[in-house]
């Protein structure tokens, strides 16, 4: 673990205890703390990497694969009208917490989760 300051590093790695509907050996989803909408949820590598500039193009990839295996099973699971999925870089995007992560937000016939 290069950061042990990172939120996102622990609870990747179990260290703190998650709402976990996924998780390999290289990757944990949980569910975020303040959902945008029902089910909302976050894919987190283990490995810290700030961001999309950062992260190895092999995980990059391996995370948008598994962001289509998750949206697939929750979309069955919460029967949900649509999907997000979106990754912010660095603070004037919305980067809040600076370990790389994938949102996957399911979205609700007039759920009005964003602007
Ligand atoms: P960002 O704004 O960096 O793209 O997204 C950070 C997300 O992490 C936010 O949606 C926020 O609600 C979520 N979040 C922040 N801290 C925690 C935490 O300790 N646990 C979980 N499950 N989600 C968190
Ligand atoms: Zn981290």
């Amino acid at each position: 673990m290069k950061d042990c300051n990172c939120i996102f590093c622990k609870i990747a790695n179990g260290e703190i205890p998650s709402a976990t509907l996924y998780e390999d050996e290289e990757f944990r989803v949980i569910l975020d703390l303040g959902p945008a909408t029902k089910g909302h949820a976050l894919i987190l590598p283990k490995e810290h990497y700030a961001n999309l500039y950062e992260i190895p193009e092999e995980t990059a990839g391996k995370s948008i694969i598994l962001a289509k295996k998750m949206v697939t099973r929750m979309k069955k699971a919460l029967n949900c009208d649509g999907f997000n999925v979106l990754q912010n870089n660095e603070e004037p995007a919305g980067q809040t917490v600076f370990h790389y992560h994938m949102h996957l937000i399911p979205r609700y016939e007039g759920d009005n989760a964003f602007p």
